[in-house]
């Protein structure tokens, strides 16, 4: 049996009946039967009914947004925008899949040769629960509007979440088994990706299950596209504009109360305006509330559990021992619920859980640099390469550092990163491999074929 617990009150929400063995192989069976009709639709059949999934999504907004805050605790005015953003992705690849994916001619000896990108199939996408809805849409519309079928295992708290998002393709009228949600738990993701019938797999998840995930579909040389943990830093230079950059930084690092694998995670700071900022952080930290998340004045919510709120605590503690010093929150409240509070520690160094490790939840932590190099030199002191962020009001400066000195797949300058459809995302290093979104993300999962005809 796989649980959905209400992490505000701990309640059992509902139990789910794993698939069987049997029923798995017989849907991967239908699935792969599926394929062979898809593949051979046109993009404006497959447009239109991504058109019906991305008005599902906003016809059913409110109960798919409560179904998210339920399973996991986001605040509601978070799944709201989340199930908006699942809106425009389907609607980003139903207008732009045809046009990223024709056939392009290319000039050599022979009499016409070309690249054209052809569908693989079965394809499995394996889900965290952080954004429910958002990062099964991303993986799905790229991936079914290049006429491939997929799988998903979700996360196993969000069982409901990986229902539902099978019945908006449904309603949307894509064929039957195009896209189907299975519960399993994560111990089975071995043999999935063993099945013949599987030709891919899509992660997004922690470094833990990569490694595995890797290594399984490796050794069945299946292709991963991989989107793991990070610990973001975000730069702040000496000619910032304080006041705005602590509200992004802080408003960054409680997004999903901080349960965002492109959360701001650590504040590198010149000494010159470190005092300065830190006074500033806990500041405006501390007016940000904590409670019900279906209360809209709430900025934050429960963590979606109390196992990882625990670790995170343990993570805190283990920081303070190791010198870190604690300005705000760190403490577990005594109330009921995988609540934690907003939390900031400062004078964080490397060999610290808060620098070396991700930390999963609304912790802040600040670390003083000596100057410019020395804080890129802090920024990139990491096993992990997801997003960065520099703030400066020397607009060429931040180009500088952004294009050429932060390592990590997204750099962002003056504000916070985020995904957007038009624009690839995806990391470097122990955050991943691979590209999800814009033109990059949907031939992830394509036979880039070249023809070539004398
Ligand atoms: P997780 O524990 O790694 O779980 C992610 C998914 O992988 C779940 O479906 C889980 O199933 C499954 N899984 C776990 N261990 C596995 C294994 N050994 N083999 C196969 N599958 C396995 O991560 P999470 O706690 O759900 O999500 C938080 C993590 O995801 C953070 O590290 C965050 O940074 C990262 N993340 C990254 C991105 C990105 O785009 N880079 C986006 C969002 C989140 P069960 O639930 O059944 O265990």
């Amino acid at each position: 049996m796989v649980q959905s617990i209400n992490p505000s009150n701990n309640e059992l929400i509902k139990s789910y009946q794993e698939i069987s063995d049997a029923e798995l192989q017989n849907i991967l069976e239908r699935m792969q039967t599926a394929f062979e009709n898809w593949k051979q639709q046109s993009f404006s059949f497959r447009s239109s009914l991504m058109k019906n999934a991305a008005e599902i999504l906003r016809k059913k907004r409110e109960e798919y947004s409560k179904l998210m805050t339920l399973e996991m605790g986001k605040p509601i005015s978070q799944s709201k925008a989340e199930i908006d953003k699942c809106a425009w992705v389907c609607d980003y690849y139903a207008d732009n899949a045809e046009k990223f994916l024709t056939d392009e001619i290319i000039k050599t000896d022979s009499t016409k040769s070309f690249v054209t990108y052809q569908p693989l199939g079965v394809i499995l996408a394996v889900m965290p629960w952080n954004f429910p809805f958002w990062q099964v849409f991303r993986f799905a519309a790229p991936t079914l509007m290049a006429g491939n079928v997929g799988i998903l295992k979700h996360a196993s708290n969000v069982s409901g979440c990986s229902l539902a998002i099978e019945e908006v393709f449904s309603e949307a009228g894509f064929p039957e088994f195009v896209f189907k949600s299975v519960i399993l738990s994560s111990s089975r993701v071995k043999e999935l990706i063993s099945n013949p019938i599987i030709q891919a797999v899509s992660l997004t998840g922690s470094v833990p299950a990569g490694k595995s995930v890797a290594s399984v579909a490796g050794s069945f040389i299946k292709k991963t596209v991989l989107e793991l943990g990070g610990s973001d830093p975000y730069v702040v230079l000496e000619d910032a504009d304080l006041t705005e950059t602590v509200q992004t930084c802080v408003n960054s690092r409680l997004i999903n109360g901080g349960q965002s694998c492109i959360a701001a995670k650590r504040f590198i700071v010149v000494k010159e305006v470190y005092d300065k900022f830190t006074e500033l952080y806990v500041d405006f930290m501390k007016h940000k509330k904590m409670g019900d998340p279906f209360d809209e004045t709430n900025d934050i919510g429960p963590q979606a559990s109390v196992k990882l709120r625990d670790e995170l605590h343990d993570q805190v503690l283990r920081s303070i021992d190791a010198g870190a010093k604690l300005l705000l929150g760190g403490f577990v409240p005594e109330v009921k619920g995988a609540f934690y509070p907003p939390t900031v520690l400062a004078d964080v160094k490397p060999g610290m859980p808060a620098f070396d490790e991700e930390l999963f939840g609304p912790v802040a932590a600040i670390v003083k640099a000596e100057d410019e190099d020395d804080a890129i030199k802090l920024a990139n002191k990491t096993v992990f390469g997801l997003g960065a962020a520099v703030f400066t009001k020397d607009a060429t400066r931040g180009e500088r550092i952004a294009k050429e000195k932060l390592n990590a797949g997204s750099c962002f300058v003056n504000q916070f990163v985020r995904s957007d459809p038009r624009l690839p995302f995806g990391g470097i290093k122990e955050s991943g491999y691979g590209r999800e979104l814009s033109v990059f993300g949907i031939r992830e999962f394509v036979n880039i074929k070249t023809v070539s005809i004398k």
